[in-house]
């Protein structure tokens, strides 16, 4: 059976899109997912943080030198791994290239405003499906531990603010008031930036309210089905290869994570996206909750110089972070997951004690980071074709808008947001 829309993966990405299409007007929808459920990859277990807060690209000036300096350090939160080099050759030069103050801002801005349109977008969607997410929005933390880290922080607050974020500067007296967890290390902390309207909620649960919905809308989620290659038409795609058989759809949109590069290869058409593996810790707060022997933080918290989160979400207190090049690497030793454990003993010394004995599940994830810090979304150069994919550390905040941005572009409507920096025509 030919639908309207197919999907190629069932994360954040894929689920929010097929969503908005439907929510749109659009007729059919299938989801082809290569798991055995959805949102088993990169959109499992990320921090829980919807944030305007981190919409900075990855590839600021300066970057180049930092990488190259983890070639030789070890438990650095930021790794770059011989082992991933040469998969990185192209991609590297480009995310390099990119790496110029210009560039950076111009990436900054577009991601700015695809997250403040996104949260509005996942809010509406949470509340329309009553969706128990574990949702709260008290707002988020960026802590400095450094006069000059902080100071630099302050420097770029106004350009952020000009760009639509909304920002409190805070001293460590006023840190400690937003979040009493922080008492402990206060004298440490140099200040932070609040961000008022960010918030948090557990992404796996909210994939699986999407899932629900689109079934019970009568549309088709294939799961254990990896697609293997395209049908096409003349010029056009009008259908993907399984290992189960060929389904055939007017549009097919390639919303596959990092494995997106992958399948776009196959048509010759190269996407500068690459994995970016993260970590995250969750420490079960069930005994916590129980004996109420230590102030449980509200809020996430970010350590940017870090690359890590600590976010509370409902019955545990996830660490997440973590930026590690070396392509598809499954490895998860001690090594690798030590800086988490380092950041919790960091930003709440009296807690880790109590967490690091409580119930903890390891968990990593590959980011789709593209070379220029800005996601991919809207029509490929071949008919029938879409991508959204490269969302990068932004994914579950950018999930509703981007998946609206698509729905928008394919069936015609006046996007909400300018899309013309999001399209893949800047590469091809
Ligand atoms: C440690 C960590 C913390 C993070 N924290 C945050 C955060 O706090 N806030 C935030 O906004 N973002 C965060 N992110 C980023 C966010 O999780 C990702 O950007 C997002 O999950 C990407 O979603 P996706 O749907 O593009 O990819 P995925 O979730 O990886 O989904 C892609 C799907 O495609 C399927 N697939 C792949 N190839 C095929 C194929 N050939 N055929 C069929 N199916 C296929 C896969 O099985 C997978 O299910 C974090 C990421 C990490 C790693």
């Amino acid at each position: 059976m030919s639908v309207q829309y197919q999907i190629i993966g069932g994360g954040l990405i894929g689920l929010a899109t097929a969503y908005a299409l439907l929510e749109s007007g659009a007729e059919s929808v299938r989801i082809i997912e290569a798991r055995e459920g959805v949102a088993l990859e990169t959109s499992f277990a990320n921090a829980g943080m919807l944030h305007v807060s981190l919409a900075e690209p990855w590839n600021r000036p300066g970057i180049g030198g930092e990488l190259l300096g983890s070639l030789f350090h070890k438990n650095t939160s930021l790794k770059l791994r011989a082992t991933g080099l040469v998969g990185l050759m192209g991609w590297g030069r480009q995310f390099l290239k990119h790496s110029t103050p210009d560039a950076y801002w111009q990436a900054t801005q577009l991601n700015t405003q695809l997250a403040i349109y996104a949260l509005q977008k996942n809010m509406q969607w949470r509340e329309n499906l009553s969706i128990d997410d574990g949702y709260e929005g008290d707002g988020l933390l960026k802590i400095y531990r450094s006069d000059e880290s902080f100071a630099r922080a302050q420097e770029s607050v106004s350009r952020l603010r000009e760009f639509g974020a909304n920002i409190e500067i805070c001293n460590a007296k006023e840190t400690v008031l937003k979040e009493a967890a922080l008492k402990p290390i206060s004298e440490s902390i140099a200040g932070a930036l609040y961000y008022p309207d960010d918030y948090k909620a557990d992404a796996y649960v909210f994939c699986k309210a999407l899932e629900a919905e689109i079934l019970s809308q009568k549309n088709e989620i294939l799961y254990n089905r990896r697609v293997e290659n395209f049908v096409f038409s003349g010029d056009r795609v009008c259908g993907v290869e399984t290992h189960a058989g060929i389904l055939r759809a007017d549009t097919t949109i390639i919303a596959a994570g990092a494995y997106s590069y992958k399948l776009l290869a196959k048509l010759g058409l190269p996407l500068p996206i690459r994995p970016v593996k993260g970590y995250s810790l969750s420490f079960s707060t069930d005994e916590l909750a129980r004996k109420h022997t230590a102030v449980v933080p509200h809020i996430p918290v970010v350590d940017d110089s870090l690359h890590a989160a600590i976010t509370p979400l409902p019955n545990c207190i996830r660490v997440a972070g973590i930026a590690e090049l070396a392509g598809f690497n499954p490895k998860m030793g001690p090594t690798r997951l030590a800086p988490l454990l380092g950041m919790l003993d960091n930003v709440y010394p009296d807690l880790a004690k109590k967490l690091t004995s409580a119930p903890m599940k390891a968990w990593h994830g590959f980011r789709p980071v593209s070379a220029d810090g800005r996601p991919f979304i809207g029509e490929s150069k071949i008919q029938g074709l879409a991508i959204n994919t490269g969302h990068a550390h932004m994914g579950w905040t950018f999930s509703a808008g981007a998946g609206a941005l698509l729905a928008d572009v394919l069936l015609g409507k006046k996007p909400m947001i300018d899309q013309v920096g999001f399209a893949a025509s800047r590469v091809w």
